[in-house]
């Protein structure tokens, strides 16, 4: 019996308690990871994703172990390793059990100020990890060529260039990045940009890391902590924490909330869904968000916001059809996080206030006020 280890969506040395307790008293550990070949996966997600495993592979090699990567769908016992976010709050320390999870996102949050709840402090990566079983040899984690996904070239205008050193998919740049964006001191000014369309600049960029477990979210808000001291705390730091948790929110509520996304492939047939997804509703605001999407992996959460309530409320499609297209194409696609912002904008499950109908015009005139999002994307002038 093999002693496995599930890296599962906590791909990363640093700050994994799961990891440290394996690690204790064993003689052997094999690291895993299942690649369920059924599931439907867009090629910037695939690249991203096989990126990050290749990376750990190296990181767990120069530590004597390996990582050992099979073509099989993970079975259901080590089912939520895949699917679960890790949190910012550890669930025992939350002020509620989670039966009691507060329905309201704010209540959640002032909850949590109220009881001035802590966050446990992000451990070292193990000193060693313990070597595979005699004579076992893991084979290097597969590019998207050999799995047969095959790859659109880099788009230069990306909002998260991942093929760059800078945003690529490992440890490395994901904590060089959390280092460089505390210096440049741009989360000061995280409130009133982060609302942004285009660039790498107008949010903190890291939800690609945290999806896949590159980086804790513990690591990143314990450096803010660290922030505030040095240089005083204000609206942006305290955004960013409040944007954490949020994303906290969603994943307590799905450990809580059956999942109503959908288990077969929505009609793509269906022909607004498919000029959705195609980029080609003729709304050029929202097309060029589609487009995005496809040529990155990327959109900003403002225009997730508009496509997902055009999808919704004018084109009159199901959410869990959106959802679907999302999950297949964000490189950084979290489950619970997915599901719950697309159920938020159609009025269902948590905190539903009878779900959010945006106004593309308004939308607009407020965030692409000349066009040029949408010029940006689409490749012509107005
Ligand atoms: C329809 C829809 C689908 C979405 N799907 C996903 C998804 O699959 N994966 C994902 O990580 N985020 C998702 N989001 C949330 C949000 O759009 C992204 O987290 C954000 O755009 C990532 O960019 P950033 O790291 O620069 O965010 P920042 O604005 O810098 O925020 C910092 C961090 O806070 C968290 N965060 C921010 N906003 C949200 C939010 N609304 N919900 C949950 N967490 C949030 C993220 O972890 C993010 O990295 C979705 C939003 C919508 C409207």
């Amino acid at each position: 019996m093999l002693n496995e280890f599930h890296v599962g969506r906590t791909q990363r040395l640093s700050d994994n308690p799961r990891l440290v307790q394996a690690c204790k008293g064993a003689e052997h550990l094999v690291p895993v990871y299942d690649w369920d070949p059924s599931a439907h996966i867009g090629p910037h997600r695939a690249s991203f994703l096989l990126g990050s495993l290749a990376s750990l592979q190296r990181s767990l090699r120069e530590r004597g172990s390996d990582l050992l990567f099979r073509v099989q769908p993970p079975s259901p016992e080590v089912q939520h390793l895949y699917r679960q976010s890790e949190t910012l709050y550890h669930v025992d320390d939350l002020p509620t059990s989670l039966d009691r999870l507060p329905g309201v996102f704010t209540s959640f949050r002032r909850d949590l100020e109220r009881h001035a709840t802590k966050w446990c402090v992000p451990i070292s990566a193990p000193e060693s990890v313990p070597p595979l079983p005699e004579g076992m040899v893991c084979a290097d984690v597969p590019t998207p060529a050999e799995l047969g996904i095959a790859l659109p070239e880099a788009d230069e205008r990306s909002a998260f260039p991942f093929h760059d050193v800078a945003f690529a998919p490992s440890e490395h740049a994901a904590l060089a990045h959390l280092t460089q964006y505390l210096k440049s001191q741009r989360i000061d000014s995280y409130k009133a940009t982060r609302n942004g369309v285009i660039g790498t600049e107008f949010s903190s960029k890291f939800s690609p890391w945290l999806a896949l477990g590159i980086i804790s979210a513990r690591t990143i808000a314990e450096s803010v902590r660290q922030y505030e001291r040095e240089h005083g705390a204000n609206d942006g730091t305290y955004w960013l924490w409040f944007e954490l948790v949020w994303r906290d929110f969603f994943a307590f509520r799905a450990m809580t909330e059956k999942s109503v996304s959908l288990d077969a492939e929505p009609r793509t047939t269906n022909a607004p869904f498919h000029v959705w997804c195609q980029g080609a509703t003729g709304c050029r605001f929202v097309d060029a968000a589609m487009i995005e999407l496809a040529r990155t992996g990327w959109m900003s959460n403002r225009m997730r916001q508009i496509a997902a309530s055009y999808l919704i409320h004018e084109l009159q499609c199901p959410w869990q059809w959106g959802e679907w297209w999302f999950a297949k194409h964000l490189i950084d696609y979290d489950p619970a996080s997915n599901e719950g912002n697309w159920r938020y904008i159609a009025g269902q499950g948590a905190d539903p206030r009878g779900g959010r109908r945006f106004s593309i015009e308004h939308q607009q005139q407020t965030y692409d006020p000349h066009g040029r999002y949408a010029s940006y994307w689409l490749g012509e002038k107005r």
